[in-house]
């Protein structure tokens, strides 16, 4: 067999990170956006497709590039606690929170540990499962982006003088690969400053594609991450139009790269899509964070810089919107019991915990629970079983001829589910009403702007525009993406050799 690895229309998928289709649509309108117009002029148009739980960027990145949700792939989220290692992990929530936990561990994990050693061997990437097939891809800021070709990342002499990390151990990634300062495919160093967040920018992103672009070298499939976006929202509130007006200049830079916009349609298969959303914070400090620590104040909480010692019977892990709430000490009882407390806060949304097969869902102000567990004759718009029962107004899930449908909490289940099984350890999973964020010790927080990582529509919903091609995704979810872009690939591939059959 040999595929010619350019035959077919590239795919160009390319994440926004936190575009959303609200603002989206406001910045259409006033004329801020001219090339997701274009696109979506030019193509199919879905405001609602659903992210996976928690809502936080290296869950959905790994989601979409396995096409498992993280029962699966093993990334619970941007802060975890490993059991294994006895540790908290943290790929970064913020640089007070990485000087707590030591910064070398932090960069250590974000730029090894994730992609070489957290998400499961069990599961496939989208690079992976293309490299099998002989097709060449291309991923550019991505966060996850593990493949098969070694890349030897290029670390500052500083961060090797004091830590064991080396210039000398590989990361596996596609075979072109680009992630900030560490790893460019252009040479140049504009754009790629440590206070430029090390090359991790939308500007740098576009620098590397017009490389590829430009040198002829565009494979199959390219996957270009803009960061800039999330950071405006979480700021300036989930209606930022400049944000995304910003981010569509970078957009008409990269749909010029082939002439004029046309000819970009023409030559590729384009995606462009959100990550997750934002939901919107109070700017009144004290309504807006739940402090876990003042709620959960009868209990020996972990420090950050300590780590587990002997006495402590909780640790946290703040995502944000969203937070896990260890015992230390395996008590199943205690679990009850800290959901009890933090049913007695109303801005506490959803409280979950596995509680044998099942899994028992509270939330603050609301009375009751729900109990389900996959199987079963319920079943949802995704074709998944469920066995259910109490009061379906805590997830406002409605049942009906043994449908089940989803109110604010898309695809609530699964995503559910997969959560609470993604990692060792007895925890609950905790998520917050819109208009608040969790804090534990050194949390950062979004007063008058937006958060995620939770489990609400506001967190959920994106964006997905597909141009170029008629197809669409069997299901608008991240989690379906994955397999439907390994068929544009290998379709277009198809089309073109049998064309030239003919
Ligand atoms: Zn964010």
């Amino acid at each position: 067999m040999s595929v010619k690895p350019t035959a077919g229309k590239p795919v160009i998928m390319i994440i926004v990170d936190t575009l959303m289709d609200a603002p989206l649509n406001e910045a259409i309108r006033a004329g801020m956006a001219p090339a997701i117009d274009f696109l979506i002029k030019n193509g199919t148009y879905s405001p609602g497709l659903v992210a996976p739980f928690p809502t936080m960027s290296v869950n959905v990145d790994t989601t979409l590039l396995t096409g498992t949700y993280c029962d699966q792939h093993k990334i619970p989220g941007l802060v975890w606690f490993n059991k294994k290692e006895n540790r908290l992990i943290n790929y970064g929530s913020h640089y007070r929170e990485l000087f707590k936990l030591g910064v070398v561990k932090a960069v250590e994990d974000l730029l090894f540990n994730l992609n070489q050693s957290h998400i499961s061997r069990e599961v496939r990437t989208l690079h992976e499962d293309l490299y099998r097939q002989r097709f060449n891809s291309a991923s550019i800021n991505a966060l996850v982006f593990r493949g098969n070709t070694p890349h030897f990342l290029d670390l500052p002499k500083m961060l090797g003088r004091f830590t064991p990390l080396s210039r000398r151990r590989p990361v596996y990634a596609p075979a072109i690969f680009s992630y900030g300062r560490f790893s460019k495919l252009n040479e140049s160093w504009r754009n790629q400053h440590f206070w430029q967040k090390a090359g991790v920018n939308d500007s740098s992103s576009v620098q590397q594609f017009s490389h590829l672009v430009k040198e002829n070298k565009l494979p199959p499939f390219t996957i270009v991450y803009l960061p800039d976006l999330d950071q405006r929202i979480h700021k300036y509130g989930r209606l930022d139009r400049v944000g995304i007006e910003k981010a569509d200049k970078q957009l008409q830079k990269i749909l010029g790269l082939f002439g004029d916009w046309e000819k970009a349609l023409e030559l590729n298969q384009w995606i462009i899509m959100g990550d997750n959303g934002q939901a919107w914070v109070h700017s009144n400090r004290n309504h807006a964070v739940i402090d876990l620590r003042k709620l959960l104040s009868p209990y020996k909480i972990m420090r950050l810089r300590k780590g587990p010692r002997t006495g402590d019977q909780i640790a946290l892990a703040v995502n944000d919107r969203m937070a896990y709430i260890y015992t230390l000490n395996e008590e199943k009882e205690l679990i009850e019991d800290i959901a009890m407390l933090l049913t007695g806060d109303n801005r506490v949304d959803v409280i979950a915990w596995k509680n044998g097969r099942q899994i028992k869902v509270r939330s603050g102000g609301i009375g009751g629970e729900i109990r389900f567990q996959p199987g079963g004759v319920l079943q949802d718009q995704y074709g998944q079983l469920w066995e259910l029962e109490g009061n379906m107004e805590i997830l406002d899930l409605s049942v009906k001829d043994n449908r089940v449908q989803y109110g604010l909490y898309p695809d609530a289940l699964a995503r559910l589910y997969s959560c609470l099984h993604s990692h060792e350890g007895e925890f609950l999973a905790v998520s917050a009403r819109p208009g608040h964020e969790f804090a534990g010790e050194g949390s950062p927080v979004h007063l008058g702007g937006a958060g995620h990582g939770g489990l609400h529509e506001q967190d959920s919903l994106v964006p997905l525009i597909v141009s170029g091609t008629e197809s669409l995704p069997e299901h608008m979810r991240i989690v379906d993406l994955k397999r439907w872009v390994l068929s544009l690939i290998t379709k277009s591939v198809y089309d073109s050799e049998s064309t030239k059959d003919s």
